[in-house]
């Protein structure tokens, strides 16, 4: 089994369900660090992406649909995940440039050029309590079952389950970016909102493999 173009597409419409599902608890986590719109912000961003997708689901390849979709964040998310989650889908798009599937190799593949997009974007660094760290579980724990033999199904749910176990790992670090920067030492204890969403996001691809 690969995953083609319209696991792409289902996938990015998940986001969009996943996001407008968990607005409130995201903008909750954000309004303990930082300025409480995360959840809107990207409910309006891949609400759009969704949008875009059911009315013309153009995209012959997931390159294309995550390059369109990566435009689509940057135009409409006014906040700093906008940039980020849109740099993380064109960099992806690059790494998967002409492949009309994903192996479980084209699945590291796109978390190593996420990883690689939302670091060189954002200037985070492994805990620095950021969406980083979400991506950077996400990519170790798919790169170990890959390396083990996983199937693509098995490779995208440790990236499901290590991007979960990311987000968990932000609760006790003290932010270094962005607004949850600026609480310093109060900044611990809470969850950081971009980390959430990307578990969230990360759940929602690999549950687009199992429909
Ligand atoms: P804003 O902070 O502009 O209101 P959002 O609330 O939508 O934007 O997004 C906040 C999230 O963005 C944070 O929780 C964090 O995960 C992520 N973030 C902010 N700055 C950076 C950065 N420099 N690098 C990586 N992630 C960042
Ligand atoms: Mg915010
Ligand atoms: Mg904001």
């Amino acid at each position: 089994m690969t995953l083609n173009a319209e696991w792409a597409a289902r996938w990015l419409v998940a986001a969009g369900d996943v996001c407008d599902r968990d607005r409130a608890y995201l903008s909750e986590l954000d309004r303990l660090i930082g300025d409480g719109d995360h959840g809107e912000n990207l409910a309006r961003g891949f609400g759009a992406v969704r949008g875009q997708l059911l009315s013309s689901p153009g995209g012959e390849t997931p390159a294309e649909l995550f390059r369109t979709a990566a435009h689509t964040l940057i135009s409409t998310v006014g906040g700093a995940s906008g940039p980020l989650y849109g740099t993380a889908l064109m960099r992806a798009a690059d790494a998967l440039q002409g492949h009309s599937e994903l192996d479980a190799q084209g699945v590291v593949d796109l978390l190593g050029a996420a990883v690689d997009g939302i670091s060189s974007r954002g200037g985070a660094e492994a805990g620095d309590k950021t969406m980083l760290d979400s991506w950077l579980a996400a990519q170790a724990e798919a790169r170990a079952v890959q390396a083990a033999g996983g199937s693509v199904e098995e490779v995208i749910e440790a990236a499901a389950r290590g991007a979960a176990a990311g987000a968990e790992s932000t609760e006790p670090m003290i932010a270094k970016r962005g607004r949850a920067s600026y609480l310093g030492e109060r900044s611990r204890g809470h969850r950081d909102p971009g980390a959430a969403s990307s578990a969230l996001l990360l759940e929602a691809a690999a549950a687009a493999v199992r429909s």
